[in-house]
Order: structure tokens, then sequence, then C-alpha cells
């Protein structure tokens, strides 16, 4: 999530921009395709779910997706073909480090990507369970429940890491000119960010027929599912709105950390171009550089990034090379560059926020829809 918190300039130091875009092993078979199957399965008496997931030779990256009709759900775990436990939620319950929102039983759809990290090391071929639970609305095991599951497997990258976007408008915006060329322009720095980063954005554009006061994602949102359908697409959908939960402090929000691969009411970034506009609701340079920013931001979120500080700078993300900070000044000088830094740092002007660290840009490649 960016809001926008009036701070003032306090000066920053330059971070390495190192972000290499390494891709893994380069063969033949690293292509960077997704293989879906879907299993419909059946919670025991504990709540607890055992997810089968077959890994072959050239497969990096899975991200299962569990959704139930009765309850809540969460990811607890992943055991490799050796027996071997490789991520266990109770590690990550009261870190003040976050991995997953996997791990958090929110909603009747988990999604859960692994690896994540660099450190998580590398998938090997064999079968691979991932643990999930069925819960009631009061995060106790509920026992015996029906989830359909999705398992999307992908292959190590080629050369090249693409992420299909598909910008919808909604609210008729895509008849504002005003709007929709800013919204280009957005969306052409936005491509220049990531691709400095190593990945490629691919682009397609919809306009769908739904208001343009947007409901928060993270929530869930009734029509977002039919978004994600019409979007057509495996990759990031974002929608353009006028704002979103009818803030007008809320740049954008997105669906989950990661985001769901598939449709469900979680399934869009949401954007507000009106927050980006300003008070006078036209677009500057300026402007549109924190719009391309705040896509670039959100979408980051989706595909498993968290700010690296929290701005009550006591909570930290779990990459082991984003800088550690406990005081807003300090963050705002160390990290104040960083595209996940949770807001705009602005004062006469407000500073570009377009770095990644090296361990950050690997959690974008270790995303399934990044193909
Ligand atoms: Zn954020």
């Amino acid at each position: 999530m960016r809001s926008s918190v009036p701070v003032l300039f306090l000066g920053w130091s330059l971070l390495a921009c190192t972000g290499t875009g390494s891709t893994g092993e380069d063969t033949a078979q690293c292509d960077g395709a997704s293989q879906v199957s879907t299993l419909a399965l059946t919670s025991d008496k504990n709540g607890s779910v055992d997810i089968p997931v077959s890994l072959g030779e050239s497969d990096a990256a899975f991200m299962i997706l569990t959704e139930s009709r009765t309850g809540l759900v969460s990811t607890d775990g992943v055991v490799d073909a050796e027996g071997n436990v490789v991520v266990d939620w109770s590690d990550w319950a009261d870190s003040k480090e976050s991995l997953t929102n996997a791990f958090f039983a929110t909603d009747e759809v988990s999604a859960f990507n692994w690896p994540i990290r660099e450190e998580d090391g590398t998938l090997s071929a064999g079968d691979w369970t991932v643990t999930a639970s069925t819960l009631d609305s009061g995060g106790y095991p509920k026992a015996r429940q029906d989830v359909d599951v999705t398992v999307i497997r992908r292959a190590c990258l080629g050369s090249t890491a693409t992420l299909p976007i598909t910008i919808a408008y909604a609210g008729g915006l895509e008849d504002d000119a005003e709007v929709s060329a800013a919204v280009e322009a957005a969306a052409e720095r936005w491509e220049e960010i990531y691709g400095a980063l190593g990945i490629n954005i691919q682009v397609s554009w919809i306009s769908v027929d739904i208001d343009g006061s947007l409901p928060e994602p993270l929530t869930g949102g009734g029509d977002y599912a039919a978004v994600y359908e019409a979007a057509g697409s495996t990759g990031v959908v974002v929608v353009v709105g006028d704002d979103v939960a009818g803030a007008s402090d809320l740049y954008g929000e997105a669906g989950g950390i990661p985001g769901p691969l598939l449709a469900s009411s979680h399934s869009v970034v949401a954007v507000s171009w009106l927050v980006h506009a300003g008070g006078n609701a036209r677009f500057d340079a300026d402007e549109i550089e924190v719009f391309a920013e705040t896509m670039a931001h959100e979408v980051g979120h989706y595909v498993g990034l968290y700010h690296p500080v929290e701005s009550g700078w006591s909570a930290w993300d779990a990459i082991g090379d984003t800088k550690r900070c406990t005081s807003g000044s300090a963050c705002e000088s160390a990290l104040g560059a960083n595209l996940m830094f949770p807001y705009p740092v602005c004062g006469q002007e407000c500073l570009a926020q377009t770095e990644l660290s090296e361990g950050q840009v690997a959690v974008l490649l270790n995303n399934a829809g990044v193909q």
C-alpha cells in the first residue's frame, strides 16, 4: 500500500542499484512456461490439507492457490521430496520480518509462492507437499472442508524475464483523454523502471464496466474476479479508478503479498488517478513519475515484496540485503530511494523511488507470474 504522508526532505544517500535480472540456468527447458493443474481436496479432522506438488527437472517456482467456499484458509508450510521441512509458518508467526501473507488466514483464498527469496534455495525434482489449513471465521481449525486447489508450476526463466500486465480502466476513464494520456505515460515510465531491474513488462489495455470508486482489493471487492477474467491473463491486472476505498490519500493497493494468479475478489492492484493528479486534477511530470512508481510499487507487492521497513520502523521484510533501520530519518536516508519504501519522500520535490536490492529483484523473479 502507498499513501501520502507529508514528510520533510531529510537527505538521502545513493544506494547501489545492483538488480541484475539473474535468471537461473539457461538450458533448452528454461522457457519460463507455466503448467497449471487443479485438485479437489478435503481437509482432515484437524482441518489440515496435504497438497501434492510433483515437480519436474526444469521447474523453478510454483504458486499454490487454495480456495474454500466454507471458511478461511491458510498455507502452512512446504516439505520437499526428501521429507525436509523447507518452510513452516510457525517460524514466522511472531517474527518482526514478513515473508508471505499466505501464512495468515484472512480470507477464503490463500496464494502461496515458493521459493520466495534467494536464501530459500531452489526446487528439486520429485514429490513435494504443501500443507494448508481450513479454518472458521475465528481462526480455529474447521474439520473436513472441501478446498479447490490450483497448482501453477513455472519453469526456470530464459534470457528474458517477462511479466504480463493488463491495465483496466474503470468508470469510463478510457474516454477521458487527459487521464488516459497520463496513465499511458506512467506505464511507459514503469516499463523503464522494471526494465532497468531486468524485468520486461508487457502491457495490454482493457476497460471494465465497474464503478470508478474502487473497493480495496486487499479486503476483497465483488467485481474483481470478473475483472481478472476479463483480462484473460496469467499476469497482474492493474485497475485505474477515481479513488480506492473513497480515500483522498491512498495512491494504490495490491490484493495480496503475493496476489493470486487466478480470478478472485483480491486479484487486482487498484490505483487512483485522482490522488496522483492532486488538487487541480491535472497531471504534471512529477505526478506522472509518482504514478509510475505507484504502479511499480503495488505490483511489487503483488508479486511478493513487502516494504523493506514498515513506517512504524519496527517491522521489516525478510530479505537479507535490504538495509535495517529503526527511525524515520535513518530509514528515509537508507531506503528512501527504494521502490518499496512505504511512502513517497517529498520535500520541494519527491525523491525518485526506483531502486531494488538484488534480493528484492530475486523475489520478483521467483514469482510464478513472471515468465
Ligand atoms: Zn506499499
